[in-house]
């Protein structure tokens, strides 16, 4: 992932400063990708739309401020940007407030309805169990639905996804019974059949090569914790990358430190990063 300059934008509240990354370039190495179009992608972060400013904690189109001034993502600062902090993610309870209070432009409203059932769903990933919908969430969906574009391909696909979550089964099945034969639509499919209304992990190309032992191993970094300098030093010291290599990692959590190693390696340094506080977790290795 390479990182571009950082900009530095105004809060229109409190007219303090605000830092947003950009990014140059990045890969969907080591990303989940879900049924509910959500990709979580280590290496090419979220560009969200909506965030809240850190300061004041109001909620901000990002793109819309005006930018007081850039630099490279780790310079040091002018002194007058020295509490430019990044910005805040709104949580769920964020998106419903505002969608309560109206929202006039109706492509703001697509996307805050999006982001909200995104919002409520990841409470349901990477869970052992099933949560429900909440009445709320379920009744932001149905109206997300009716701004959906049937004669859209793309858009009829995600609406017999929300339907499915809705569990509205036979009008998903409907959606997708004129779709093209692509994998998404198969998941989808293979989900109404079972009567499974949750969002699901997306496993495109699982080719199981039980008898091949799994010998690669990435080290995936998904909290820094508390001592952030330390973490900082520990994986300087276990990579050899530059320092702002490694700030922008630690920045970009869950991130992954080192890929493709033996599992004895991913190990030691797995141990070695939890010493200094972070969490680790031990990702199998996929060729991309
Ligand atoms: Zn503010």
């Amino acid at each position: 992932m390479m990182l571009g300059p950082a900009v530095i934008k105004q809060c229109f509240a409190c007219s303090k400063p605000i830092k947003q990354n950009t990014i140059l370039s990045g890969n969907t190495f080591g990303a989940k990708f879900w049924t509910d179009g959500k990709r979580e992608a280590p290496m090419l972060p979220d560009q969200p739309w909506l965030v809240l400013c850190p300061h004041c904690h109001v909620s901000l189109w990002i793109n819309e401020l005006q930018p007081l001034g850039e630099g490279t993502p780790w310079c040091e600062w002018d002194s007058k940007f020295m509490d430019a902090f990044h910005y805040d993610l709104p949580s769920l309870d964020d998106y419903f407030s505002l969608l309560e209070q109206g929202i006039e432009e109706s492509g703001k409203e697509q996307y805050l309805r999006l982001r909200a059932w995104w919002a409520g769903n990841d409470l349901r990933r990477n869970q052992e169990t099933d949560i429900p919908m909440s009445a709320r969430e379920a009744s932001n969906l149905a109206v997300f639905a009716t701004m959906l574009d049937e004669s859209d391909a793309d858009e009829r696909v995600i609406k017999a996804e929300v339907m499915r979550e809705l569990s509205c089964f036979d009008e998903a099945s409907e959606l997708l019974a004129r779709a093209a034969d692509e994998p998404m639509v198969e998941i989808i499919k293979s989900l109404i059949e079972k009567g499974d209304p949750y969002v699901r992990q997306i496993h495109f190309n699982e080719t199981p090569t039980p008898k091949a032992p799994i010998k690669q191993f990435n080290v995936v970094m998904t909290r820094f914790g508390a001592n952030r300098i330390g973490v900082i030093k520990a994986i300087r010291a276990l990579t050899g990358l530059s320092p702002i290599a490694v700030k922008a990692l630690v920045d970009n959590v869950p991130a992954t430190v080192r890929e493709g190693i033996s599992l004895k390696e991913a190990v030691s340094i797995k141990n070695k990063l939890k010493e200094a506080g972070a969490t680790i977790k031990l990702q199998r290795y996929l060729e991309a």
